[in-house]
């Protein structure tokens, strides 16, 4: 649409539109002066465009522009003509042409910037103290660009598919994700707080108890947690839930949303994407999200440990616990201090200590277990591994949790290490069958994996009411992208007595339940449809789909990792006055 101030924008200008009058408004990129005439570059957000004073032709404009400071807000006339032979440049989309303005106006003047735009090198704590500014910058726009992108694409789908999208409230009580609630006091209720949502899981719900049947929101979630480099106090989730569908249903949707999503990022999915069950997928790469754009799965070796004479892995095993092991290829030359580097990794990945075989060049196999070991059982760990000359297979022992956790860093570790993952993969896959229950070795009892509304398999409510809560699966589902969990969800309890068995096994009494979330149970005395849902975090997605390390690149205003935003300075301190009217008493001593 064409303004007061812009006929065109910057990037859209071409040779079809030489011997036109232009009105361009924008910031001064870059002003160079070559011998007298000036070029200057207009920036706006479509692109570039060259702009040139001759003082011999418009003397008033190149007065004007001899003063101008880089990132000043300007606005010009003139013809669109073609660049002469030396600046024609036909590989720049505006490259062909230029304006010699016949008028020129300062909109408003910008002071020396803190920095310059396409420093590269310029800290993050200085690009978030002037973020406005950093959005300037071409990957910033590109990041919020991509992300305006796949987001419309991600509406455009559900919308096609008949659902409605809904807001539900951020001032509520806390809800059932399990991360510590950022708490507003209440003014008019003294005493009393909102907790922001951790997501819109309960009124999601409730949707579905109030006949929406296909709900989504583009969702505002809070959780208090300490934040990690790919986590922030508030993120945005693609929040979804549908009725009378089964698990497959949400999978195929899903699945139609995220190829949608991946395409308006120029990738294409195929699909259907593969499923793994939660066992598998910790079984061969040690981890719930697993990267499988590469090799190096884990195998079993707990069954030749028991039969060996190892006693340290004997009294592992015979406590519960697991042994499993990984083939590295290649690295049978690494020297003593290698090798002790690479223990020290394992014990910072939470390992008591590791094992390894190593298979030289030579065809000498060398290793401190092998005392322990008969021949037999040392070929079938060969045969097992895969293992060639070169290889070292390293062994963990422990609780099954560790062992995997441990395994399944070290998998990564050297993927990366042995360059072993082509970063142009896409592996997209749904890992199923997630276990209902984890033991919590803080809180000294079985949480739920996911939330407490997630449907158990129906197949396991004797292990349920038996109290075997350990291995109660249930109906949960996550989507993983290249190691990265994008986006989980679950099959809904619908029928109170399940769910009573539910809140029972998480030592949650009546009262409690009433209290926190009394509502959605009694909501559910009222006609509720068999319901099921999904979210998908936004962030992540779309740093992801940007390359990017951080999601702090994909949002427009964040928090540093003290939950702080460097810009506005929030969180800011509260005055006497308002701790008062809102009943609190601060303790902070100043
Ligand atoms: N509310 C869940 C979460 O935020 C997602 C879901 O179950 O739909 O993880």
């Amino acid at each position: 649409m064409k303004t007061v101030l812009k006929s065109h924008n910057c990037g859209e200008l071409s040779a079809k539109n030489i011997g036109e009058e232009v009105t361009l408004s924008g910031w001064v990129a870059c002003v160079r002066d070559l011998g007298g005439i000036i070029f200057l570059e207009l920036r706006d957000r479509s692109g570039f465009f060259q702009l040139v004073a001759d003082p011999q032709i418009n003397p008033d404009i190149h007065a004007v522009f001899s003063k101008l400071k880089t990132e000043s807000v300007i606005n010009i006339k003139g013809k669109v003509s073609k660049r002469p032979d030396e600046t024609y440049n036909p590989k720049l989309a505006t490259g062909e042409v230029e304006v010699y303005p016949t008028y020129a106006q300062v909109l408003s003047e910008a002071e020396t910037l803190p920095f310059v735009l396409d420093d590269e090198n310029v800290s993050e704590d200085v690009r978030l103290k002037y973020r406005y500014l950093d959005l300037r910058r071409e990957f910033m726009l590109h990041n919020l660009t991509l992300r305006h992108k796949v987001v419309t694409a991600m509406r455009e789908y559900l919308n096609g598919q008949d659902f409605l999208e809904v807001e539900t409230p951020i001032l509520n009580k806390t809800t059932p994700e399990g991360a510590r609630d950022y708490l507003v006091p209440s003014r008019v209720q003294e005493g009393k707080f909102y907790a922001l949502p951790q997501s819109p899981q309960i009124f999601k719900q409730l949707l579905m108890v109030g006949g929406i049947e296909r709900y989504y929101q583009i969702a505002k979630c809070f959780r208090d947690e300490d934040l990690r480099a790919d986590r922030q106090p508030e993120f945005t989730q693609v929040d979804l839930e549908m009725s009378f569908v089964n698990q497959d249903n949400v999978i195929s949707m899903v699945e139609g949303l995220v190829q949608a999503a991946f395409k308006a990022a120029g990738v294409e999915v195929q699909l259907p994407l593969k499923r793994i069950t939660w066992q598998e997928a910790m079984d061969r790469f040690g981890s719930d999200k697993p990267d499988t754009r590469f090799g190096l799965e884990l195998f079993n070796v707990t069954d030749i440990m028991e039969a060996s004479t190892f006693q340290a892995f004997k009294d592992v095993i015979a406590a519960g616990g697991t042994v499993r092991a990984i083939k590295i290829p290649g690295i049978a030359g690494y020297s003593r201090k290698d090798m002790d580097d690479v223990r020290n990794l394992a014990i910072s990945f939470g390992a008591k200590g590791l094992a390894w075989i190593t298979y030289m060049e030579t065809g000498e196999v060398k290793s401190p277990v092998l005392k322990f070991l008969n021949e037999e059982q040392i070929k079938e760990i060969q045969t097992r591994a895969g293992a060639q000359n070169g290889d070292i297979v390293f062994f963990v022992a422990d609780k099954p949790k560790v062992v995997f956790d441990v395994l399944g860093r070290f998998r990564l570790y050297f993927g990366k290490k042995l360059n072993m993952i082509n970063p142009d993969d896409h592996a997209l896959l749904w890992v199923v069958d997630f276990p209902m229950f984890e033991w919590s070795d803080e809180e000294g009892r079985y949480m739920a994996m996911h939330h407490p509304f997630t449907s158990p398999n129906l197949d396991d409510m004797d292990k349920l009411k038996s109290g075997d809560l350990g291995n109660v699966k249930s109906i949960a589902y996550d989507i993983v992208y290249n190691g990265t969990e994008l986006g989980g969800g679950s099959v809904r309890i619908h029928s109170p007595e399940v769910q009573k068995e539910v809140f029972k096994a998480l030592g949650l009494d009546d009262a409690t339940v009433q209290e926190k979330f009394g509502f959605l149970v009694n909501a559910f005395r009222y006609g509720t449809p068999p319901h099921a849902g999904l979210a998908i975090g936004l962030d992540r997605l779309i740093a992801l789909l940007c390359r990017t390390d951080s999601i702090r690149d994909v949002i427009a205003f964040p928090k540093n990792s003290g939950a702080k935003c460097l810009m506005s300075d929030a969180p800011g301190e509260a005055t006497l006055q308002q701790l008062r009217e809102l009943h609190l008493k601060s303790t902070v001593k100043k």
